[in-house]
């Protein structure tokens, strides 16, 4: 076994790893035992994940403390992505971000709620200055929580380099148990060449794993001809959590040449999407499994690709029998080793390579313009990796546009002509993409007279779709002429059939009152602790507005004891 931090220099009171990445600088943010629901570089759906997501013994509120020395520099607060999130940088040059927070502890958490007043808004980002928000190593910075797009109380934790780019905490000396050997769960071999072929087909072809007595996979021998790239789909356990995590390194090799590696110790924001290229999203869309592909294709720039020889391809020869390995690492060094034996045999092909021939050659490197009846759809150069065949059809209102098995890396622009619409609807309609219960999703959409123009980065149907209907907006915790001395909060539901909310306000007594959306529950909080004057006898006010434009308001009185 390697050891990855084998060598330790000591500089200046701290301990540096061989490529100079300080290892006992950052001390844990949460005073529990650090258990992972995620780490970095895991796949996620169009990005790599860009740190740990820590376990929170299923929880919220557990106080976050600075890893270091530092001060905030940058504050977020989302409807979406990290929620609320706390970025602070340290005098060497690193950034930590933590994100899903419930709410930010102290100073922070003041100048957070004082600016939102003042702004009068929910969302907001910030940057202090330096001498503003000190933080000392240990101070209490924030509370953990399940904001933003959280599927479960966690603190998502980022250590940034001086570019912004997501480094691997692991790298930082932070510590996790892990005694667990990688699992692969299945092996594909790619025909690539013209001639290649995989026992007689030049299809994607799935291996078969046979567990050896040392714990490692061969898979059955092949036969094979021609230029032929690999592909696995494989995870990583910790200690103490089931969860399915990312591996941090895979290698291959070519009867004993290093071909190709991967290896997650960190990478830059512009990339994150060209995970589409690098993974089989064909795949990924019909079997919700990644599959990494062990070689590089065009268009793909990838940073954690560290190692490649012929871009992971191997070329196999007639007559002559070879062997391909795959090496797949966890950060302590656990490896699991698959063997692939193969037979060089120039056959007959059996299963030639399946391309589904339409009217529409897309070249990638070119801007195109298709027209379909009332649609007409822009696609820039580059919004996809490679040349392909679209198939595009429009059915009357529907714009089948091909289904969602290719990738798409930039936006792309579906236009139509809504002449036909009677005036007054024309400021209600929006291109929408039809959900798997034939629902059409919202998508941005900006109208010019008589066209409307949707903005996508997925195939599937589109329609021109309306919505008429304003957002409903239901009380919670409270009705109408009641007392509510006792509670603590002002509850709201909120929701909207069809397009969906774009923006709220909320007021007492016709002062702002900063009201927190948790999309996820459809439910607007209003916090009594954040004393807006108020009076015995109480006016709150809701505005709702949705994609549309269609609004929505809310009134109701409430009585309230003096204190
Ligand atoms: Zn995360």
């Amino acid at each position: 076994m390697k050891k990855l931090l084998s060598t330790l220099l000591l500089f200046g009171g701290f301990v540096y790893s061989q490529n100079g990445i300080p290892t006992d600088y950052f001390s844990n943010p949460l005073d529990i035992n650090m258990v992972l629901a995620g780490n970095f570089g895991e796949m996620r759906a169009n990005h790599f994940h860009s740190g740990l997501d820590i376990k929170t013994e299923q929880r919220e509120g557990l106080p976050v403390y600075a890893p270091a020395d530092g001060y905030v520099s940058r504050i977020n607060v989302q409807h979406y992505g990290y929620g609320k999130a706390l970025y602070i940088l340290h005098p060497n040059g690193y950034t930590t971000v933590y994100g899903h927070l419930r709410s930010y502890a102290g100073e922070i958490e003041k100048y957070v709620k004082d600016t939102q007043y003042k702004k009068e808004t929910f969302e907001l980002e910030l940057f202090p200055e330096k001498t503003m928000l000190a933080v000392k190593k240990g101070d209490l910075i924030a509370y953990t929580g399940n904001t933003g797009g959280s599927g479960g109380p966690h603190l998502h934790f980022e250590i940034r380099d001086s570019s912004q780019r997501p480094m691997n905490p692991l790298l930082f000396g932070i510590e996790i148990p892990d005694s667990r050997t990688p699992i692969v769960s299945a092996v594909f071999a790619y025909p690539i060449g013209e001639d290649a072929h995989v026992n007689q087909g030049q299809n994607r072809t799935k291996l078969r794993l046979i567990k050896q007595k040392d714990g490692n996979y061969k898979t059955e021998s092949l036969t094979a001809y021609g230029k032929i790239g690999f592909g696995i789909t494989t995870f990583d356990q910790q200690d103490g959590a089931s969860n399915k995590n990312g591996s941090y390194k895979i290698n291959t090799r070519f009867n004993g040449t290093e071909k190709f590696e991967v290896l997650f110790n960190k990478f830059d924001f512009s990339e994150t999407r060209y995970l589409n290229r690098y993974t089989d999203y064909n795949y990924y869309e019909t079997n919700k499994s990644m599959v990494q592909k062990l070689f590089r294709e065009s268009n793909n720039p990838l940073s954690i690709i560290t190692k490649e020889d012929d871009n992971g391809y191997i070329t196999v020869k007639d007559s002559l029998a070879s062997i391909y390995t795959i090496e797949v690492l966890d950060f302590k060094g656990n490896t699991m080793q698959v063997s692939i034996p193969i037979e060089g045999k120039k056959l007959e092909l059996l299963d030639p390579k399946k391309v589904e021939k339409t009217d529409d050659y897309i070249y990638a490197d070119h801007a195109t313009s298709i027209t379909k009846g009332k649609f007409s759809i822009y696609i820039p150069a580059n919004s996809l990796y490679e040349d392909t065949y679209l198939d595009i059809k429009d059915e009357g209102d529907i714009l089948k546009f091909h289904e969602d098995i290719i990738p798409i890396h930039s936006n792309i622009s579906i236009t139509a002509d809504i002449s036909n619409y009677k005036e007054e609807d024309k400021d209600k309609l929006y291109i929408g993409r039809l959900n798997y219960k034939g629902l059409p999703y919202y998508t941005s959409t900006t109208r010019n007279g008589d066209k409307l123009t949707g903005k996508t980065r997925t195939f599937g149907s589109y329609t021109v779709a309306i919505d008429t209907t304003e957002p409903e907006i239901k009380p919670i915790n409270f009705a109408e002429g009641k007392w509510i001395s006792n509670q603590n909060f002002l509850k709201v539901k909120i929701t909207d059939d069809l397009s969906g909310i774009s923006s709220y306000r909320g007021t007492i007594n016709g002062k702002f009152i900063l009201m927190e959306y948790d999309y996820k529950k459809d439910v607007l909080t209003y916090n009594f602790n954040d004393n807006v004057n108020l009076e015995t006898e109480n006016n709150f006010k809701l505005i709702v507005i949705d994609n549309v434009g269609n609004s929505a308001t809310f009134e109701a009185k409430f009585f309230r004891k003096q204190p």
